[in-house]
């Protein structure tokens, strides 16, 4: 008998259950789907019902493979009235796309290992309502066998940074030096992940090609220690990000925000053409910054620029303890490059990463303010992470070289480190 993979769930402080609310089957997300699962969903007859007359059960997404079809406001077709999957309810859970099983974990081989990070898209995720995630560990481990198949090679490790490739288990341990900052609650979090824009800035240019075992971990320790002490004593002097930071830093927003759907695949070219006028309406407000926020996504409230570039203080306690449960949960399973990030290596992934703070508490405050609120709370985190977490590592508008360059742009050290404190404080 095959021994179970190893497998390695997020912190213990993270929780999960299914809540039953649908958003993931409404969330627009491209279903992939194999050959012999389309066919056996077509077993199931779902073309002779009323409902699905003239709809294509799976259609070409944006990479060209089979995704299940959805409809116009990007629900899936085979999500029900009642919020639940129609497969799942009438075939069981196995029944279903492989790609839908896992939600909102996923799951990644680390060298020989399986490890488990999750979707913050997910409203159970970001609020940690459930179970502990021990006990989703007979689930998992089923649907880890499929991460990693009996007989397949463990993947290479991405590189570290350009030119430069660790093993796993160092990867691992540069990943826990990330953590141990994040979680260092005697910081605030602004400088909690400052600190871990100086880590990546430093160790882009460290040579620690020779550094192995227990020298590595003594350097990182030193190191951790060092920056805590130093983001400690920092007045964080709040400085405006230098000439063209805060345009590409809105259009990096602009594109967070955008929900693109498969149904935009099977539009007509005058629906198409409209799309992209409307589209490029939009950048060139983003990249003027003047006037109001445009709609680049429905539900966003309609607030003026000027009012997100004013100071709103260091983020509270409790917007810290989501912020830090985000991170480290994307630390602890090396979900923010590689595999998890369009194959980017693990310093870039990093500071893409990270670059998220500064637009998580950017949408915070425009959620705020259109609530009338003077300072985020955590209930505007929570909803900003939900936004920014569903296109990060998926979208494929931000796998395209114009934004990978724009993330590496504005992940650079200064950049990141001034943004952070720009929209952190
Ligand atoms: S196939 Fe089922 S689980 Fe997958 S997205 Fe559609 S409704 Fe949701």
């Amino acid at each position: 008998m095959r021994k179970p993979i190893s497998l390695y769930l997020p912190p213990g402080f993270q929780r999960y259950d299914c809540q039953l609310c649908g958003a993931c089957c409404r969330a627009g997300f491209a279903v992939v789907t194999t050959e012999e699962e389309r066919e056996r969903i077509r077993a199931q007859g779902w073309e002779q019902l009323p409902e699905f007359q003239g709809k294509k059960l799976f259609v070409r997404g944006p990479g060209g493979e089979y995704v299940v079809g959805q409809r116009e406001d990007g629900a899936c077709l085979f999500l029900g009235d009642d919020g639940l999957c129609r497969i799942h309810a009438k075939y069981g859970e196995d029944a279903k796309p492989f790609a839908c099983r896992p939600y909102p974990f996923i799951l990644l081989p680390v060298g020989g290992e399986v490890r488990a990070s999750l979707r913050f898209d997910c409203p159970a995720v970001v609020a940690n309502e459930g179970r502990p995630l021990p006990q989703h560990r007979a689930h998992l481990q089923a649907l880890a066998a499929h991460a990693l198949p009996k007989g397949a090679r463990a993947p290479a490790p991405p590189p570290f940074r350009d030119g430069l490739t660790l093993e796993w288990h160092e990867l691992c341990l540069v990943a826990a030096a990330f953590d141990r900052l994040v979680a260092t609650e005697s910081l605030d979090i602004t400088r909690r992940l400052l600190a871990c824009a100086d880590l990546v800035g430093l160790l882009q240019q460290a040579k620690i090609e020779d550094l192995k075992g227990r020298k590595l971990e003594g350097f990182l320790g030193n190191l951790t220690r060092w920056l805590k002490e130093g983001v400690a004593a920092n007045p964080l002097e709040r400085k405006r990000p230098a000439a063209g930071v805060l345009p590409m830093f809105r259009q990096a927003a602009g594109l967070y925000a955008r929900l693109d759907r498969i149904a935009e695949t099977q539009e007509s070219v005058a629906t198409r053409l409209a799309r992209v006028a409307r589209r490029l309406s939009h950048a060139v407000r983003l990249l003027g910054g003047w006037g109001m926020v445009p709609p680049v996504r429905e539900g966003l409230p309609r607030v003026r620029w000027s009012a997100l570039e004013r100071p709103f203080g260091i983020p509270d306690a409790e917007c810290a303890e989501v912020l830090a449960r985000y991170y480290r949960v994307k630390l602890d399973a090396l979900g923010f490059c590689g595999r998890a990030m369009y194959g980017w290596p693990f310093l870039e992934g990093a500071g893409a990463l990270f670059h998220t703070y500064p637009l998580i508490l950017w949408f915070a405050r425009l959620f705020a303010i259109g609530k009338g609120k003077e300072r985020v709370d955590a209930e505007d985190v929570r909803q900003a992470i939900r936004v920014v977490d569903r296109p990060h590592g998926t979208s494929v508008a931000l796998s395209m070289r114009t934004e990978r360059l724009r993330l590496r742009f504005l992940s650079q050290y200064e950049n990141l480190s001034t943004l952070i404190i720009w929209y952190g404080t």
